[in-house]
């Protein structure tokens, strides 16, 4: 018998009405023949509450009392969903991380998953049962209770979908799938059948937020077949898989899609000696202030000096302007400057390994909108820009358009 396991998000099962929903949606599957695994996150908004109520008593509260308190909107969604269930005579037993045995690492607030035990929910669809599990949660080996890090129920359904050899990992959540670029900026962005698992790590580490970029990372390791859909809408939602599976069902574009990254901020320091150690005088305080470094660029040298830019999260720009002004001083610099008015653009695709042109291409578009780009950066399946702020949509949207990722109508 196919076995599916469904992880439903915090919207999906927000209210009674929501959580009844998904039961009979869940219900609608086993009819249909398959075994069931279904993984939930909390009511939404109620992770919050409880980190909010911890922050009552500790503004800095973390570990492992905040692992104890968090898992607790988990384990009240599994219980509701496993009655809905039952109710409608279907059987079904629920869990808790620690009661399947997700067994992770100490690490209170980010644990990672070492083991799972299948045994128990093996032997419940043995039985006919659907098998509810709360996501986001496990346990070390001293019987600790841990959590995977906020999105973690995301983790949790690929996770135990690669463990039980499922057939397909399902993630339903509040958008249909994965999408060319952001619709709120590009309203004819179009949902993607497919993509590659190094595609949406791309999109994702660039700000495209549908799933929790550890999950892709899993499902990519155990070769889980992911799919993205709606909870509320029929469709066939988005399959992240392989190049090779890809390759054959894909629709044969350059780019998969657009993402951008609003929180940028650039800084540069001009005349510094170009000589060896350079670089590491910069950018060694500037890690040691734990503020991590997105795109580097360092000029030829010319009279002996070069200049060099950088750019870093926006909330780290007041940090590191003022780290970069004390190195100054000392690497006899000509000038430090720096500018948080700044975005990023990127476009993605596995097709760039093949075709050659794409960046003139990209290139072309902004320029023709009269775009400056201030900066470049390019990976085997990406290549990105930094531009201007009040560039971001218009960029976008051209080259949403200067690559045909245009909806057909
Ligand atoms: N409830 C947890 C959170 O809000 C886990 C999840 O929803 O994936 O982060
Ligand atoms: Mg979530």
């Amino acid at each position: 018998m196919p076995l599916l396991v469904q992880k439903y998000g915090g919207t999906s099962v927000g209210t009674i009405k929501r959580i009844e929903a998904v039961a009979d949606k869940v219900i609608g599957y086993k009819n249909q023949g398959n075994d069931m695994v279904v993984v939930v996150s909390a009511m939404s908004g109620e992770t919050n509450r409880l980190v909010s109520l911890a922050q009552d008593i500790d503004s800095q509260a973390k570990g492992r009392e905040l692992d104890v308190l968090l898992t607790t909107g988990e384990q009240v969604t599994i219980a509701l969903l496993a009655m809905a269930f039952e109710k409608r005579g279907y059987p079904a037993r629920s869990y808790t991380g620690g009661q399947v045995r997700i067994v992770t690492d100490s690490a209170h607030n980010k644990a990672r998953i070492k083991s799972i035990d299948d045994e128990n929910i093996k032997r419940d669809l043995d039985a006919g049962r659907i098998v509810v599990v709360a996501g986001f949660q496990g346990i070390d080996e001293d019987s600790n209770i841990t959590t995977l890090g906020r999105g973690g129920s995301d983790t949790t359904g690929v996770a135990l979908a690669a463990a039980l050899k499922a057939d397909e990992c399902q993630i339903f959540t509040d958008v249909d799938g994965v999408y060319t670029t952001d619709p709120r900026v590009e309203p004819d962005a179009r949902r993607l059948n497919t993509i590659t698992f190094e595609e949406m790590l791309e999109m994702a580490s660039l700000g495209s937020k549908v799933l929790q970029t550890r999950a892709v990372e899993f499902a990519q390791k155990y070769q889980v077949p992911l799919r993205v859909l709606s909870s509320f809408e029929s469709g066939e939602g988005t399959l992240i898989t392989t190049e090779y599976e890809a390759d054959d069902i894909m629709e044969q574009a350059l780019i998969s899609g657009i993402a951008f990254n609003r929180d940028e901020a650039q800084l540069t320091i001009n005349g510094v000696a170009d000589t060896p150690g350079v670089a590491y005088q910069i950018l060694g305080p500037i890690s040691d202030a734990n503020i991590e470094v997105d795109m580097i660029l360092q000029n030829i040298g010319a009279d002996g000096t070069t200049d060099f830019t950088f750019t870093v999260h926006r909330n780290d720009f007041d940090t590191a302007l003022a780290s970069l002004q004390k190195a100054a001083g000392s690497l006899e610099a000509r000038e430090v400057s720096g500018n948080n008015k700044i975005v990023k653009i990127s476009i993605v695709g596995v097709g760039m390994r093949s075709h050659a042109g794409i960046a003139s291409r990209m290139f072309e578009v902004l320029a023709k909108e009269g775009i400056n780009i201030l900066m470049i950066s390019t990976s085997e399946i990406k290549i990105s820009v930094v531009v201007d702020e009040k560039y971001l949509e218009l960029g976008v949207r051209a080259l949403h358009e200067g690559f045909d990722l245009k909806q057909e109508s």
